[in-house]
């Protein structure tokens, strides 16, 4: 171990250890590096906010404002997307929310 990994439920790169433990201090996730994550096999486990199971064709809300880089744009707090597609990658979600196109992280929305 060289590092600290980076935040497996939102990709943050602030966490810190805490004893045996992992905590992240941008979505409070906190996690033993010594229990792999099933991340085996195809299936590909994405949750929300509220660590319910998301797949495709879902529909999902904001849970906090989203300003889009590179404009001013900011999409609001329970804006609902349209149906979702899950990709790999940091930003699990791909979706369009207000006719934009964007890539959601799942701990930043939650399920319709
Ligand atoms: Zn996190």
């Amino acid at each position: 171990m060289h590092s600290i990994p980076a935040c497996p439920v939102c990709g943050s790169e602030n966490t810190y250890p805490d004893g045996s433990m992992f905590i992240c201090p941008d979505c409070a996730h906190e996690w033993n590096p010594s229990e792999p994550e099933a991340t085996d096999g195809d299936e590909r486990v994405v949750k929300d906010s509220n660590g319910n199971v998301l797949a495709d064709g879902d529909c999902v809300t904001l849970i906090k404002d989203l300003k889009l880089k590179g404009s001013s744009t900011v999409l609001k707090v329970g804006s609902k997307s349209k149906p979702i597609r899950l990709v790999d990658g940091d930003h699990e979600i791909d979706c369009k929310i207000d006719n934009t196109s964007i890539m959601l992280k799942a701990c930043f929305v939650k399920k319709v």
